[in-house]
């Protein structure tokens, strides 16, 4: 798997355009006021920027090589900077300005777990850092080396670690290297029949072991569950020896060992390997569009289908807002496409009374036979039926299905004209979902307003379960004349995600805590429980050698 831009999302040469997309650049200027045209804010070129040199001490270079071979040991700068971070607007925004502050010293591929164990070692030895890193998707600072970091920082790409290794067909477990990316566990599993079902929206550049290591979540979550759901075993490689949690269905052995490894970020070793549970490929798969009166309608709908005996693999409602962006997102239409959207507004209007402009969206998905699939959208129905909604076909859902990894490059394309987006999630009781959406509708546009932009929130429930559902938030303004981007920035996130807290609802749902979160963790799950983590971190790493800095 090639690495991700240094300063963006997804490989070089692929891109978001919007010239295809006639409705999207009014759209933009109508919310926003930001005209779209040509590139205004090009990235630079890295060879103009000041990259640090590597202070990696010749004596570990040495051990290191020994440890993993030669070829297998970068110090080359663009390597060192692809490294540096994630994919946070905070990571993109000072990559772009060339602000590298502690990048790694060394970029190390190990291919087998001995090698890990003797990277860990060596590093230990030679008072090193080491941060484990997946795909390097992360949203949450959880990649880079503290500012005033002295020791040496060895960035430890698992991508090598890629091979599915076997599959108990009978108890439906796979075993499979934490460095192996979404599309390529598919590939494998879906050779002998299985699948993992997990898909994240980061999903071709994210790996198994980072899913682990933040605890994330996948659209097709209500069916196949969360990462934590999914993993039944694993191996980490710590300071003093491997870990391993033995693959079986549940446990009664104390705190789980394994529960603590889920959204570690790196701090307690590295993952090597997991085995997670697989089901065979559906013989079906769809995801139907659906439209609802408002945002209250359809997300009454989502609690009663969770409530149900329904089994879907998707639920996925937008906001009026959303559904306005997911409009204006559209392909150029054909006349034929504008006489059934004109009739269909028609219809919507007079036959069902909706106000047009607070329309929801929604997706929901279904897999498994013929008979379950036919009887789940039968009974998924009757529920949409009864909050106003109308379904409106396979077509819109298959888009969404072809279209949705596509969706972060958007971020990039506005980034590229000077504007900034971003995204904020958490998860709440069915009870507090309302109180929350509007809180945080009313806490962001105070924060617009206090940084005087004209910003654009909109949002999405992403994952429900019985007791409750995810809310998915994005933002997006275009700074202040001579402002700066990221202060301003800060003020809108932070104002989010401390409706969160304030709220009742969780600080994340799956983008894991880093250093983007920290900061709200001890309002989350008190302080007793932060001291605990310390605790934990600060017993199975008291050198501090294992990505230090982040959770707590
Ligand atoms: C545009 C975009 C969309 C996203 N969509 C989703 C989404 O839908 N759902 C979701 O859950 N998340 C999403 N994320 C967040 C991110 O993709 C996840 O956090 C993902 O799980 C990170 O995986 P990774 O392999 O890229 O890990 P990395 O980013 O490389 O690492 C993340 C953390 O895990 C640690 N780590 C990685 N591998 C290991 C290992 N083998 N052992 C120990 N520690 C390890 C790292 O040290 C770091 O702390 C999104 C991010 C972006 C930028």
């Amino acid at each position: 798997m090639a690495a991700m831009k240094w300063w963006g999302w997804g490989l070089e040469g692929v891109e978001f355009t919007h010239a295809d997309k006639p409705s999207l650049a009014p759209f933009i200027e109508e919310v926003l006021g930001l005209k779209v045209g040509p590139v205004t804010a090009a990235p630079p070129r890295l060879v103009d920027l000041p990259v640090p040199e590597s202070a990696l001490p010749e004596e570990l270079r040495g051990a290191l090589v020994h440890a993993v071979g030669d070829g297998l040991v970068s110090v080359d700068a663009l390597d060192r900077v692809v490294h540096a971070r994630g994919k946070s607007l905070r990571d993109l925004i000072r990559q772009r300005r060339g602000d590298f502050v502690r990048i790694p010293d060394v970029v190390v591929r190990p291919g087998s777990e001995a090698e890990v164990a003797e990277v860990l070692r060596v590093a230990i030895a030679a008072d090193a850092i080491v941060i484990a890193f997946g795909g390097g998707s992360s949203i949450s600072g959880s990649l880079e080396a503290p500012a005033g970091e002295t020791r040496p920082v060895i960035s430890l790409d698992l991508a090598r670690l890629d091979k599915l290794l076997e599959i108990d067909g009978p108890s439906r477990l796979a075993r499979a290297q934490a460095g192996v990316f979404g599309p390529h566990i598919e590939e494998q599993l879906g050779r002998q029949g299985y699948t993992l079902g997990h898909l994240p929206d980061s999903f071709t550049h994210s790996t198994l072991g980072g899913w682990i290591a933040t605890r994330s979540s996948g659209m097709q979550s209500d069916r196949y569950g969360d990462i934590a759901d999914l993993v039944k075993g694993l191996r980490m490689v710590t300071p003093s020896g491997t870990l391993v949690a033995r693959a079986v269905p549940a446990t009664s052995t104390g705190p789980s060992v394994r529960q603590m490894v889920l959204g570690s970020e790196g701090r307690l070793g590295i993952i090597t390997e997991a085995t997670v549970q697989v089901r065979r490929l559906p013989a079906q798969r769809t995801i139907l569009g659906y439209l609802f009166p408002t945002f209250s309608d359809g997300l009454a709908a989502m609690r009663d289908i969770a409530e149900s005996e329904c089994s879907v693999s998707v639920t996925r409602v937008s906001d009026a807002n959303e559904t306005r962006f997911s409009f204006a997102t559209r392909k150029r239409a054909t006349l034929v496409d504008k006489v059934q959207s004109h009739a269909l507004q028609a219809f919507l209007r007079r036959r069902l009374g909706y106000d047009v402009s607070q329309m929801a969206l929604s997706f929901i998905g279904y897999e498994g036979s013929a008979g379950h699939v036919a009887a789940q959208r039968r009974a998924v129905g009757k529920i949409v039926k009864r909050h106003g909604g109308l379904c409106i076909g396979s077509g819109p859902g298959a888009l969404y299905d072809q279209k949705k990894f596509d969706t972060p490059y958007i971020r990039d394309f506005l980034l590229d004209r000077g504007a900034a987006a971003d995204v904020s999630e958490t998860a709440m009781p069915w009870s507090r979902l309302t109180p929350v959406y509007d809180a945080v509708n009313a806490a962001a546009y105070a924060a617009f307003a206090e940084v005087g932009v004209r910003g654009y929130l909109m949002c999405h429930l992403s994952h429900s379960y019985h007791a409750g559902a995810c809310l998915y938030f994005t933002f997006a303004f275009v700074p202040t004349p001579g402002g700066d981007i990221l202060a301003e920035y800060d003020i809108v996130k932070s104002a989010i995600q401390q409706t969160f807290v304030d709220a009742g609802a969780t600080v994340s749902h799956h983008h894991a805590v880093g250093t983007e979160h920290a900061r709200w963790l001890e309002q989350d799950i008190s302080a007793p429980g932060v001291k605990m983590l310390k605790a934990l971190f600060d017993g199975t790493d008291p050198g501090r050698h294992l990505n230090p800095g982040k959770i707590v």
